[in-house]
């Protein structure tokens, strides 16, 4: 495995034990149909199982794909087959979450993996992945089951990351970013996690009682103004499924989020890190808004995997969730761009393009999709976050009876 074989069996233990709260009996998935574990995590994966099998677990399946094997299936395989995602996959997912099963997936895409690769098919394969899968993310995004979302490094993920480094060392040099970032990495995780886990649910009881209106975003190139739903509100670090299993879907996390009005954002933003999305790279990504509809888009590179995504259905024009997390984050601090959604998400205040999380809305998990979408509420077949956070960052929240509060200042929280 590696040298430091007791930290990577903490954060083992912490990924079962905190992030899903496995509960003795329950049947766990690792990988997930969409993000199948990488071959070459296997190591890993057996610690994860073993865990799992610590907590009771009834039984554990696990999901493996090879990155080189998926590149060919983007290349080769036949155009109408990319259009049809296995309906026997989508089923598994969708039965076992109904049967009440947990879900993890080991979240470690290779950033250069599809360069070269048409774009147009990529897009295909997604699109068709994202409606097979609609009904399982719709459960996933409710937190009707527990899951989580860990990573590790692979080897093309730790070149991207560290390319000055010899290739021998960068994939230890990410593991310590991850472990660090995760907590596993010395004392007593778990009291670690508590003690943070306190502090975002303090963030968010904050925002919850200012009950703000609208959020104010200035920053070179954005001026972006943002309605919150009526009903919204700030959740950070922990979620309840309605069973009342607590857990933590994301290691690592910083971040406290809500929903935006679907309709409400007005302005343009300006992302601040390049975009890993469905195996490419997107950089210097600037939205414009009107009524809540994205209504112009530029990127430097990647504009073709950018509009994609934005084009995905009528829901990926507009946001789905805004969250908070600021330049002064653990993860924030390492200063390194990870090309890693679940690393940068933690280190940059992000928007999501897509599906809104219901939990977000008082009442929402029990709503019907009509009922969310009259609350304000987006919905897509994908949610897609992207980082708009830097140290040139202010936020004002804009109160019921119009006066204006400093939410951010200089990347930072301005309480
Ligand atoms: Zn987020
Ligand atoms: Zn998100």
């Amino acid at each position: 495995l590696s040298p430091h074989q007791s930290h990577l069996e903490r954060y083992a233990e912490l990924a079962i034990r905190i992030g899903l709260n496995l509960q003795p009996g329950q049947v766990l998935y690792i990988g997930s149909a969409s993000t199948p574990v990488p071959v070459e995590l296997a190591p890993f994966a057996r610690l994860l199982v073993s865990k799992a099998y610590d907590a009771g677990a009834r039984r554990v399946f696990v999901q493996f794909q090879d990155e080189q094997i998926s590149r060919m299936t983007m290349e080769r395989a036949a155009e109408e087959a990319l259009a049809e995602f296995p309906l026997h996959l989508a089923r598994m997912y969708e039965e076992a979450a109904d049967n009440g099963a947990a879900f993890l997936v080991v979240y470690a895409p290779n950033p250069d993996l599809m360069q070269g690769v048409d774009p147009k098919r990529l897009t295909t394969a997604a699109r068709a992945s994202q409606k097979a899968l609609v009904r399982f993310s719709g459960k996933l995004s409710n937190m009707d089951f527990n899951w989580a979302l860990i990573s590790a490094p692979t080897d093309g993920w730790a070149a991207k990351v560290y390319p000055g480094l010899p290739s021998g060392e960068r994939t230890e040099a990410l593991w310590r970013d991850i472990l660090y970032t995760v907590r596993a990495d010395n004392g007593d995780p778990v009291a670690a996690w508590q003690e943070h886990l306190d502090l975002l649910r303090e963030r968010a009881r904050y925002l919850n009682e200012r009950r703000f209106r609208r959020l104010h975003y200035r920053a070179p190139g954005t001026d972006l103004s943002l309605e919150l739903a009526d009903a919204h509100l700030w959740l950070g670090g922990e979620n309840d499924t309605p069973g009342g299993i607590t857990f933590v879907p994301n290691l690592p996390t910083e971040e406290v989020f809500s929903v935006p009005r679907r309709d409400g954002v007005n302005g343009t933003v300006r992302a601040t890190m390049p975009l890993n999305y469905n195996g490419r790279l997107i950089e210097d990504i600037e939205l414009r808004f009107e009524g809540g509809r994205i209504v112009d888009y530029k990127a430097s590179s990647g504009y073709e995997t950018l509009k994609g995504l934005i084009e995905t259905d009528d829901g990926s024009h507009y946001l789905g969730e805004v969250a908070l997390v600021p330049v002064d984050s653990p993860i924030a601090r390492l200063n390194r761009l990870f090309y890693n959604t679940l690393f940068d998400e933690n280190a940059a205040c992000h928007l999501a393009i897509g599906r809104a999380y219901p939990p977000c809305l008082e009442g929402g998990t029990a709503m019907s999709k009509e009922e969310l979408l009259r609350h304000g509420l987006n919905d897509s077949i994908t949610h897609v976050d992207f980082m708009i956070g830097s140290a040139d960052l202010e936020i004002d929240g804009e109160t019921a009876n119009g006066e204006r509060v400093p939410v951010f200042r200089a990347g930072k929280w301005a309480f």
